[in-house]
């Protein structure tokens, strides 16, 4: 029987074991009263039973809140407690991994192994006995900023559009302490987010491989988080891996300006928006909801996300790269790739594309693999 197009590159899928670095789900659900293990289709780009259909097999949850949260440190166990009651409930079809064995062991029975990544250094409210706390509760990755700094490193956000920054940019000695333990546990070290000069200061301070779980290529697109040739050398040269973002902000350079268009449009709506709540993604998520067939149409091109993985490849080789959707947490994806479900498109456009079966099986997850056992304890 002669093997279709559509049946090899939905094989090979399977195959692969698909790892995605960076979903939101779970502050979703937190915001909304949503459980994942729901069926959640129309609402989300996610649940249980869509990562399944959409051959995930190893899926970071992000424990996330803003930096004006109280508390961050508690956010973050309540969101971790809420990871932990959905496997409870779910122990045939999901397995909290804290191991790369765990993961393998879940991944051969079928289940989706469920990883922690802490999205923000100041859950850790400075305090290394809560970061030791969020390991030992499962975290195996740590962003050491979110859009916000700590007072031990800057993000890019407030590095590029804060004038008035009073900070050093970077790492101080706490910051750099913060790596070091991390390193020690088994920990990775994640950059997305942070500010070129705690990128620097970092990547110089980790004996270990980094991870960029979710960020694009500066030269493509230029947005303030994305990653310029000089850090992507270095992540190559370093061992790591870094992972796509799938937002179209961060792919298609022509987005800001269709975005900053329709925020024109609706500006009055918006202003009394951000009087609610003055973080810009509460007026984001609204208006884009309430307007979803302008939305529609700012979406990035398919052909953009691997352009940017090509571009990655072509400079630092094939080892270093995977995905990081960010599913969840943004709220414009590439055509085609709507929610989770569709992730075997993207095998079907690597093989498109010419990359053979042994790359596609390294850029779906086999890299990840290779960076986790990297950092773990021996
Ligand atoms: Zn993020």
């Amino acid at each position: 029987m002669q093997v279709t197009c559509a049946q090899s590159y939905k094989n090979l899928h399977n195959k692969a074991i698909v790892v995605d670095t960076h979903n939101d789900i779970l502050e979703t659900c937190f915001n909304k009263g949503y459980s994942f293990d729901q069926e959640l289709t129309g609402k989300t780009h996610s649940d249980l039973k869509r990562f399944k259909e959409g051959g995930i097999d190893v899926q970071f949850f992000s424990i996330w809140c803003d930096g004006n949260q109280k508390n961050p440190f508690a956010y973050a166990n309540r969101m971790i407690d809420t990871l932990y009651a959905t496997a409870l409930r779910n122990p045939d079809k999901i397995k909290i991994a804290f191991t790369s064995r765990e993961l393998l062991k879940a991944v051969h029975k079928k289940k989706l192994a469920a990883m922690i990544g802490v999205e923000g250094g100041h859950m850790i409210e400075n305090d290394l006995k809560n970061l030791d706390n969020l390991y030992n509760r499962g975290a195996r990755y740590m962003t050491l900023t979110w859009n916000n700094s700590t007072p031990w490193a800057t993000s890019a956000l407030k590095e590029t559009k804060d004038s008035l920054l009073s900070q050093r940019k970077g790492l101080n000695d706490f910051g750099r302490t913060v790596v070091k333990r991390m390193n020690e546990l088994g920990m990775l070290i994640d950059l997305s987010h942070v500010g070129e000069q705690t990128f620097w200061d970092a990547i110089n301070t980790s004996t270990k491989p980094i991870l960029v779980s979710h960020s694009c290529v500066y030269s493509l697109c230029p947005a303030f988080r994305n990653l310029k040739d000089d850090q992507i050398k270095a992540v190559g040269k370093n061992g790591g891996v870094i992972h796509l973002n799938f937002y179209s902000g961060f792919l298609d350079s022509t987005y800001g300006r269709k975005d900053a268009a329709f925020n024109k449009i609706h500006k009055a709506e918006r202003d009394s928006l951000l009087k609610v709540n003055p973080e810009p993604y509460f007026a984001d998520e609204f208006l884009y909801a309430k307007y979803n067939d302008e939305v529609q149409e700012m979406k990035a091109p398919f052909h953009l996300l691997f352009d940017h993985l090509a571009y990655l490849i072509k400079l630092i080789g094939v080892d270093h790269v995977g995905l990081g959707s960010d599913y969840d947490g943004i709220n414009s994806t590439p055509q085609h790739l709507n929610t989770v479900v569709d992730y075997p498109l993207i095998t079907k456009q690597l093989l498109a594309r010419g990359y053979s079966n042994k790359d596609i099986i390294k850029i779906l997850g086999g890299n990840f693999l290779r960076l986790l056992k990297a950092n773990e304890k021996k």
